[in-house]
């Protein structure tokens, strides 16, 4: 089993809350700028994190396996 990596380039983030629409891994933070809750994840929440990541617009979301 692996885990992954979940990382925002907040910079350049839009707020415009597709992340958080899928994923509740992600969320509006006080900025307007979306952050992540859990910097690492299990396989189990893999899916779901890097629709996120395929489905945001400036595609400044990241899924990294976290062991490699
Ligand atoms: S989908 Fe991308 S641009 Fe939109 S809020 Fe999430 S991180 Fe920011």
């Amino acid at each position: 089993m692996s885990n992954y990596r979940v990382s925002i380039d907040r910079k350049n983030c839009i707020g415009d809350a597709i992340c958080t629409a899928l994923c509740d891994n992600f969320y509006m933070d006080s900025d307007g700028k979306a952050s992540v809750r859990s910097e690492i994840i299990p396989d189990s929440k893999a899916e779901e994190n890097i629709e996120a990541e395929l489905s945001c617009p400036v595609g400044i979301i990241r899924i990294r396996k976290a062991d490699s």
